[in-house]
């Protein structure tokens, strides 16, 4: 669909943990070619929204993804719609190269013709060079830094070119210049029409990165919309003051 189209439709989503409101009914979109910012104090409910969208976690209320409800469905269901993301514990398969690393979560579409080695190969080869990391390719996974490790699973996420991508805390543990890096990979995945969904709690990377922001705070959706709207509402400056 045309960029600026609704891709992603969350509707009236709650989950409760025990007594804990983890989530209570919230209602967001994003957009075809758009960075979504999640935001909020810690324990808002962030990451659980984001599990609920790729499938580890069940919820009540709808998710939609480009009109097909993904709520509820299994994780390997939903990475079939298009959707992907990075784990913040899973690691790489440290005895395999890099390229093997990123081969194995090839897809092949249906009906695609020639070897699934070849197809698989040039499609690793060039998710590793779009996030500057392609001389890496035959490199033992388990010799690389923390941050070559987590550029090489956003080329892992990104080589079946999914619709949507969704982030919780890319930037975690990542120094100045690799930080301004990835914020710089984000914009150039949403150039080709790729949509991200990302929780990040550094405010002016957020600021300086994300078309519209949805706020969260103890499970409810404080506030959405643009950056500069965002910042200036009186509810997120008590959210974010009375941390
Ligand atoms: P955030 O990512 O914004 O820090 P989370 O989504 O991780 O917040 O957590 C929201 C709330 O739900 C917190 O109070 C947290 O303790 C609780 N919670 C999250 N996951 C679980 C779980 N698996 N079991 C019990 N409580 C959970
Ligand atoms: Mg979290």
């Amino acid at each position: 669909g045309p960029l600026g189209e609704t891709l992603l439709r969350v509707r009236s989503v709650s989950r409760a943990f025990g007594g804990v409101k983890a989530l209570n009914d919230v209602s967001f979109e994003v957009r075809r070619g758009e960075i979504l910012g999640l935001i909020g104090p810690n324990g808002s409910g962030k990451s659980t929204l984001i599990n609920a969208c790729s499938g580890t976690v069940a919820v009540e209320g709808t998710i939609e993804l480009g009109g097909d409800r993904i709520d509820n469905r299994p994780p390997w269901t939903i990475h079939g719609h298009g959707v992907a993301r990075i784990f913040q514990n899973v690691r790489l398969w440290e005895s395999m190269t890099v390229l093997e690393n990123v081969m194995v979560a090839y897809r092949a579409p249906l009906g695609q013709l020639g070897s699934r080695e070849a197809h698989s190969r040039s499609a690793a080869h060039e998710a590793l060079t779009g996030m500057g990391v392609g001389h890496l390719a035959h490199r033992r996974a388990g010799d690389l830094s923390f941050g070559q490790s987590r550029l090489v699973e956003m080329a892992r996420a990104v080589v079946n070119k999914p619709r949507l991508l969704l982030l919780d805390e890319p930037a975690a543990g990542l120094r100045g210049g690799l930080i301004l890096e990835l914020s710089q990979i984000l914009q150039h995945l949403r150039s080709q029409g790729m949509s991200i969904l990302v929780v990040e709690h550094r405010i002016k990377l957020v600021m300086s990165m994300c078309d519209r922001i949805v706020v969260l705070n103890l499970g409810d959706k404080i506030a959405d919309g643009t950056p500069a709207q965002v910042m200036d509402m009186p509810a997120v400056i008590e959210a974010y003051l009375g941390e």
